[in-house]
């Protein structure tokens, strides 16, 4: 009988869980396996020796103890074959890493672009780079599963275009198809390609590499030149209905406050964007980095001011999500407790006014990474959640 679409479908779906199982709970057998899947031993052990030959699961020592004789084989992800490529396309910069299924970071590039560059140009740069690692997995015998990339803006899912990038200065940019057609004529068809915006990619790695499940709602605040996040609900992103969930840069603070890149006024970023407190310091960026490290007393007061619209901000959030886990991203992280101290206190006094308590906050685990290897999460996460 032929198979038909909704069994490769069905299928698809119970080696995916198979994955998802073995990630969370490393050292799962077999018969562990069919008893929390509810799939019969049969089939279990045919879909897993399938994850085993495809370089999804590897089979680990099994520990052999006089009395009880053989134990079961413990299974695990296996990080030696498949790979992914993830980018992110920053405000002036570009950066690509190859990662492996359990979150290695195998090679990674950083190169800048001109911000009066083209959109066209800007893609065509990052095929480039794409192509050269694409080549070096080639090389290192590692299968490509596909590649994620991270975008400061909005964007649909279902098209890849990116609506609005108010820090590039872009709308309406076809990313997707635009990387692919030049994947293409530099001699990579058929890549799986997917774009998504920056923080919920960032959002994405933070669950997606984790060696054990955590915190869900999670959210993740990303601030650099532009202020966003990523919201982790069941497993997923919340995208809203057109991309634009988690644009939280620009949540009104103050009326009529200072103007930001989108148009309006007294939005957040416009208080605690990098390049925003730069601006109110009347400096660069590099030198408001510079002066935080050597502990200027004007530029300390700054960032402290602009912490507690950040403690506001966080607060914000977390009474309308709920988050169990807040993790904070992004180039900010670089000012170090000048600006996260003050938001902290911030916070946490807003929250025991009300008599309650604020959830764990962590930095992203992937640092200055965090976008890129979310790209490489974005790929992971389509294929583990097939529907
Ligand atoms: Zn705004």
């Amino acid at each position: 009988m032929a198979i038909t679409g909704d069994q490769r479908l069905l299928k698809r779906i119970n080696r995916m869980a198979l994955v998802r199982l073995v990630r969370s709970q490393p050292g799962l057998s077999r018969a562990e396996l069919s008893i929390e899947t509810g799939l019969t031993k049969s089939t279990v052990s045919l879909l897993v020796q399938e994850l085993i030959d495809d370089g999804w699961l590897r089979e680990d020592t099994v520990l052999v103890t006089g009395a009880i004789g053989r134990r079961p084989t413990p299974l695990r992800l296996d990080g030696r074959r498949l790979a992914m490529i993830g980018a992110e396309l920053g405000v002036d910069h570009l950066c690509v890493t190859s990662m492996s299924l359990d979150g290695e970071v195998l090679e990674c590039v950083r190169a800048g672009f001109s911000r009066q560059a083209a959109p066209e140009k800007v893609l065509q740069q990052l095929a480039e780079l794409i192509v050269t690692q694409v080549a070096n997995l080639t090389s290192a015998r590692r299968e490509l599963l596909g590649v994620g990339v991270g975008v400061p803006g909005a964007v649909l899912e279902a098209s890849g275009v990116m609506a609005v990038a108010p820090n590039l200065g872009w709308r309406n940019v076809p990313v997707r198809e635009a990387l692919g057609m030049a994947l293409e004529a530099l001699g990579a068809p058929g890549i799986a390609l997917f774009v998504q915006n920056d923080a919920d990619v960032a959002a994405l790695g933070e669950v997606e590499f984790a060696s054990v499940p955590i915190g869900d709602p999670l959210l993740y605040l990303s601030i650099g030149v532009g202020v966003g996040s990523g919201v982790v609900v069941g497993g997923r992103l919340l995208l809203g209905g057109r991309g634009f969930a988690g644009e939280v840069g620009h949540i009104q603070l103050q009326a009529n406050g200072p103007r930001c890149s989108c148009g309006r006024s007294g939005c957040a970023e416009a208080f605690i964007g990098l390049q925003a407190m730069a601006n109110g310091l009347g400096c660069s960026i590099e030198e408001l980095e510079a002066r935080t490290r050597a502990g200027d007393p004007a530029t300390l007061a700054g960032l402290a001011t602009a912490g507690e619209r950040l403690g506001v901000l966080l607060h914000n959030l977390w009474a309308t999500l709920d988050p169990a886990l807040i993790v904070l991203g992004g180039e900010s992280c670089r000012l170090g407790s000048a600006l996260m101290g003050p938001a902290r206190q911030t916070f946490a006094a807003l929250a025991q006014t009300a008599n309650l308590d604020i959830p764990p906050i962590t930095e992203s685990r992937f640092g200055e990474l965090a976008i890129p290897a979310g790209g490489a999460a974005l790929v992971l996460h389509k294929l583990l959640l097939p529907i």
